[in-house]
Formats: structure tokens, sequence, C-alpha cells
């Protein structure tokens, strides 16, 4: 490159770069993956060794990236808060392996700690004799946020420790994926902007002002460095601190290996490359750490790593494809919903041939347009997104995308709520798409759990006129189902058999199945318990919502207007015509296990006990097993010859584990409760 155009790329480089920097630690959400961004801070480093001259002190590649929010006090770090150099292949190790070797000239072989490397955000925390007193974000490695107050609210970061010990211990703050997935379920539903993964939610939540926020966010961390302590013996080693970190009382990441040997190294290498154990976070890859303390300081740090680590980067997970239309759904709340529909395209092992495009801000923002080239990316292993358009591959008549101001599916005006990126449908439960979805809702698994009752009955119903609101369910006869095509008197009958038994169902059921706005599964079984029957819940005041415990402002008001609807009382009362139940038996739910409110799916075979044992033993807990996999599952246990549960779990980012593991933690169940 010529020198003047080096120069003017330098600058252009470290000005984009510091523009993602600030989107990525200040913003939480950036417009770039990492990635891309990885690749032009390794382009302005090879610049910079080109042309030296041209280099300045204060490059965002010299300097631990981060900043620091007016928001929040300051915490200036007695010793500065690293980040790490990079590797991206085994044979980059093993040439820093062999510089590492070279340096420190000793004649025994090196030992090496690998862990994972938890993609979230770096936490210092601080005890003094035990407890907790002070939390900092790592800011620009010199200063930090001060956010003790929020991480007080992080259930997995104890305020005092096993033994009274005084020190500073850095860690990483994480949002679990499970808990990631339900979020942004959360935020769908109610119209607010999606996270993109979760380390920016992570970011999110941990930088809030009020530490309620965090708390409800339900992060979580691991602790993986003794960075100072004030008294006892020393620590001699990585894995050693790792030990003592877990002894006393903190979250320590357990897939963590000391590796012997390159070839270990190697071995564990392939291992996260290829079949990674289900983890319940997200990893951005390795890190490789010099396993003794005292030759990690004699090989120091540079201003911005210290030589004795390393990070091994796992490749990004994009590809490139083409968007073939953008398609429009309506959900059960009306909310429309933009899809791009791919040229089909492996990405991380899978094809995938559809990507959200989560809300017209984004589609927007993207312009993404169909006949499109794209990036698109697994996100948190979600359903993929599109990451960006690549510009120079647009076909010259490729039109921007309109976004409908009519509901596709019934034609009535589409509104956006002031203060929300969604677009709602204005007509209820008459328009069918809405309609569709709310009795597909009230039918489900978590719901009234009618089997039988999934999508494709739905639409027979549907299309013949035989429902036009829930209510209707109840009021279906043999006479009418066997006149469809699809049915005959043997699924007729099953089928009604399986509508008269969720009659029976408890209250907390048929609330979560009437889709209230902001009423989950937990939410339905906290109002039910409470108010006992339908009639104590409906005629409750916004008053009395608010004061059960764990409902909040939001909550109770959607409540209130969902009951003051005429159309919604008619239905109840409707319902109650047909013979539903309205009440909560007494003791359900209540018997709290330790795993109650959590919900597990089974699949495949199990080599130890049927799925009916295994069912009943997390039932014995407290925990509820569903047949089918959403959102709000915890957890999906698996056996030989698991099929599509498995890879929808995989695809909603829910912690997945496999039936030996769920042996041994099911022991450490039984063992606390
Ligand atoms: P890094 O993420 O590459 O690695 C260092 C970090 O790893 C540490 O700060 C620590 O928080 C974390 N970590 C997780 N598990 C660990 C473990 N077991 N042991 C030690 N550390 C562990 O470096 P960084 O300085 O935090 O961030 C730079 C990276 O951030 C870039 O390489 C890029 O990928 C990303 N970034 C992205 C954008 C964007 O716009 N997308 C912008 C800026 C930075």
């Amino acid at each position: 490159m010529e020198r003047e155009a080096a120069r003017a790329r330098m600058e252009t480089l470290r000005e984009v770069l510091a523009r993602y920097s600030h989107q990525y630690y200040i913003l939480n959400a950036s417009e770039a993956s990492d990635a891309e961004y990885d690749q032009l801070a390794r382009e302005l480093e090879q610049l910079e060794r080109e042309y030296p001259e041209y280099a300045v002190s204060d490059s965002p590649i010299r300097k631990v990236g981060g900043g620091i929010s007016p928001d929040f006090k300051t915490v200036r770090f007695e010793k500065p808060v690293l980040s790490l150099g990079n590797l991206h292949s085994f044979e980059e190790f093993a040439d820093y392996a062999g510089r590492v070797s070279q340096w420190l000239s000793e004649p025994e072989p090196l030992d090496w700690t690998v862990e994972l490397k938890i993609d979230g955000l770096s936490i210092i925390l601080d005890y003094v004799e035990g407890r907790l007193v002070r939390a900092a974000t790592r800011g620009d490695g010199a200063v930090g946020e001060d956010v003790t107050a929020n991480v007080k609210e992080i259930a997995a970061i104890p305020e005092a420790l096993t033994e009274p010990v005084t020190g500073q211990f850095r860690g990483e703050v994480y949002m679990p994926r499970s808990q990631f997935a339900r979020l942004n379920e959360d935020r769908l539903s109610r119209g607010l902007g999606m996270f993109a993964n979760p380390r920016n939610a992570a970011a999110g939540s941990l930088r809030q002002l009020d530490p309620e926020v965090t708390r409800e966010r339900g992060l979580s961390a691991f602790i993986y460095e003794i960075r100072e302590l004030a008294e006892g013996p020393a620590i001699e080693r990585q894995s050693m601190a790792l030990q003592r970190l877990k002894a006393w009382g903190l979250p320590v990441e357990s897939h963590w290996r000391l590796c012997r040997q390159a070839d270990d190294v190697r071995a564990f290498i392939n291992q996260y490359e290829t079949e990674r154990p289900p983890l319940d976070f997200d990893i951005d890859g390795l890190v490789i750490k010099l396993d003794r303390v005292d030759w990690q300081e004699r090989l120091g740090a540079t201003q911005k790593t210290p030589r004795w680590a390393m990070a091994y980067k796992f490749p990004p997970e994009e590809a490139l494809t083409r968007i073939r239309d953008i398609v429009i759904s309506v959900g059960r709340t009306g909310t429309l919903t933009p899809t791009a529909e791919l040229e089909p395209v492996l990405l991380a092992g899978t094809r995938v041939s559809r990507a959200s495009l989560h809300n017209e801000d984004i589609l927007r923002e993207l312009d993404v347009r169909v006949g499109d080239s794209v990036f698109v990316r697994k996100a948190g292993e979600i359903i993929p997104e599109v990451v960006r358009v690549e510009r120079s591959l647009r076909p010259p008549d490729a039109m921007p995308f309109v976004f409908p101001s009519r509901c596709p599916a019934c034609g009535s005006e589409v509104v956006r709520v002031p203060g929300e990126s969604a677009h709602r449908c204005t007509a209820g439960l008459t328009c069918p798409a809405q309609l569709r979805e709310s009795l597909i809702h009230f039918a489900s698994r978590d719901a009234m759990d009618i089997e039988g009752f999934g999508e494709k009955t739905v639409d027979l119903l549907l299309e013949n006129g035989l429902v036009h609101s829930v209510s209707d369910i109840y009021r279906l006869d043999r006479a009418s189902l066997l006149a469809l095509p699809r049915f005959a008197e043997v699924s007729a009958e099953k089928l009604l058999q399986n509508i008269l038994r969720s009659k029976d169902q408890p209250l907390s059921r048929l609330v979560y199945g009437l889709g209230i706005r902001f009423v989950g599964e937990r939410g339905a079984i906290t109002l039910a318990q409470h108010f006992g029957t339908m009639q104590g819940l409906m005629s409750s005041s916004e008053a009395d919502l608010i004061a059960v415990p764990d409902v909040g402002p939001r909550t109770a008001e959607s409540v209130r207007q969902f009951f003051d609807a005429p159309v919604n009382r008619r239905i109840v009362e409707e319902l109650q015509g047909l013979g539903v139940n309205m009440e909560e038996p007494r003791g359900q739910n209540v018997d709290r296990g330790p795993l109650a409110g959590q919900t597990f799916v089974l699949t495949g075979t199990l080599s130890t006990m049927t799925r009916k044992e295994a069912q009943a033993r997390l039932e014995a807990l407290g925990a509820h097993v569903a047949s089918s996999v959403s959102a709000s599952t915890t957890a999906v246990i698996y056996g030989e010859k698991a099929g599509s549960k498995l890879e929808r779990a995989q695809a909603l980012g829910i912690l997945r584990m496999q039936e030996q593991e769920f042996l041994q933690w099911l022991a450490n169940q039984a063992g606390n409760a």
C-alpha cells in the first residue's frame, strides 16, 4: 500500500474501531460482530507494524477496551485490569508456547490451565474478611465503574465467603442462555427491543442505575482469578487458585482442565470446536493460562495483555446468503414480526433457511431488501439473525421493504404503540391470525394441555368455521368433527375426551391459557394461588393485584384491563357455563420442592431408567415435566436417539443435559432438598 493511503486507512480504522468500541462497551449494542471487529483490529495491527511512524499511542489496539459511563461512581484499580491476546489456531498456540518456553528457559515442560472463555463482561470483586465490599466493571483497565449494589443482586455471587478472606478476585458476569431466551421472548411480547446476544444483555442488565432491574434480569457469574490476597500461604498455581476460589464459595466454572503438555491442549481445543458439552452460557473461546504463578510473574504483561495467558477464539459462526423473501407473521397479541426467507445455507453445522428480522426498526436500520446478500449469524445459538447487508452485492432493482400499514391476515389497521418498537394489528380476536395463535396457546402443553389440538387441528377448525373463540372448543361435538376430512370415529372420540379432561385443569393453567399480556406460566400460578378462584381474580382491583408478591404494576394493570374488556368477561362466563374448572385446588403447586417452577422435557431413550421414572423423580422435587420444548423450558434431558426436541432446545438456546450428567445433577438436587 502506498504510504499516504496507508496513513489514511489507519486513521479510518482507528475511527471505526473507536466507534464500535463505544457502542459495544458503553451502549451495550454494536453494529459490528466480534469477528468483524477483530478482523479490522488485525488489519490495523498489521499496518502499525509496517508503518510504525503513523502509529499513535492511544490506538484502540493498544488500549484495554471499555470506558466509563458518567452514570456510575468510579473505582481506581491499583493493579491494571488487562485484556487478553488472541490465538486462532493450534499452530498459533504452538508458536506462542515455543516463545514462552524460550523466554523462561526452564528445563521442565510447561503446564497450562485451559478454561472456558465466558462471553460476558469482566467484574472485579473486593472481599474484606470474607464480606463483599465492592464490585467494579473493568472500565478502561485503570478505572472501572462501581456496580456494587447491582452485583449484590446476582445470586451466584456470595455476599459472604466460607472463610474470612481479604482479597480481590476477577470473574465474568453473564446471562444464562435460558434466561436470555426468556428475556427476549418477554421483551418481544411487550414490544420492546430485543438484545442481540447474551453478552449485550448481560452488560445492559449489570450497568443499570436501578439494582432492582439487575435482580429481575437473572444474571449469573463465574470467578476465575485471584488478583490479590492479603494473607495466607501463597497460591502457586492457577489450578490451585480455581480450587481455592471454589472452596471459598465463589462460583467457578467446572470444565477447566490442567493440561500437562501441548497435546492435551490440542485435545481440549478439538473437543470444544467439535462437540461441546451442553452449556447454559455462551463461550467465545478458551483461555489458556500458564499454570505456575512464579512463571507468570517472570513473564509479566504488556500495556494491554498478560504474556502468560492467551484467548483461543473460536471461528466465527457467520455465513453469507441471499434473501428470497420477507414475510410478516402475526402473533397471539397481534404483534407483526418480519422474517427473512433465505436461500438455505450451512451455519455452524445446521441448514438455515429463515432468519429473524425482529421488528420494523431493525429491518429499516439494516435496510434489508428482497434479493440482498446478507450475513447471517447464530445469536447465542437461538434462531439465526441477519447481521448486515453486503451492499456491494445488491441487485440494482432491489426495492426498500415497505412495512405493511394493514394486518396481512385480516386487513385491519396496524398501530405502533407509542414507546414500543412493535406494530400491532388492532382487530384483537376477530383477526384470524390472532385467533389462531390464541387457540394454539390455550390448548398447548403448559396451558390447558389438550393433546391433538395443535396447529393442524386449529387450522382445520378455523377453515370450517367451527371455532370463533376459545370457549367454542368446548362446544365441539362428534358430528361436527366427523364432517372434517382428518377425523374418523376413533380420532374424533379421542380429541373430545382430551377436551373434556382439560375442563378439570387447575385455574393457573386456565389463566395462563387466556394469554393475558405479561402473565406467564409462573405469574399465572402466583395469581391462581393467591386468589383461589376465577371470581376472586376477576373482581380484584389493581391495588389488590399489586399487593400480591411478585406481581408488578404493569402486570396488575394488564390483568385489570383484560378482565375489564366485556369480550373477555363473556368468554370466561361461557367457559364456566361449559363446565371448565374455575378454581385452584388446594395444595396445587404449593408443595414447592427445590425445583418448583421449573419445567423439564425428556427425550430419547434413557439407558438407566424409563422416562416415567425420570419424570417421577423430577416431579418429586417439585418440577413440572412437559412434553414439548418452549422458551420457558428449564432444561431438556436427552438419551440415545434424541431428535427434534433436542434440536429445538438447541435452537432456543435452552440448557441440554445428557443422561449421565442429569443423574449426577439430580443427586445434587435431592441432596439439597
Ligand atoms: P477479549 O474478550 O478478547 O478477552 C478478554 C476477556 O475475556 C477478559 O476481559 C475477561 O473478561 C474475559 N474472560 C472470560 N472468561 C475468562 C477466563 N476464564 N479467564 C480470563 N478471562 C476471561 O478481550 P476484551 O478486551 O474483553 O474485548 C475485546 C474483544 O471484544 C474484541 O476482540 C472483540 O471481539 C470484542 N469487541 C467487539 C466490538 C464490537 O463492536 N462487536 C467492539 C469492541 C470489542
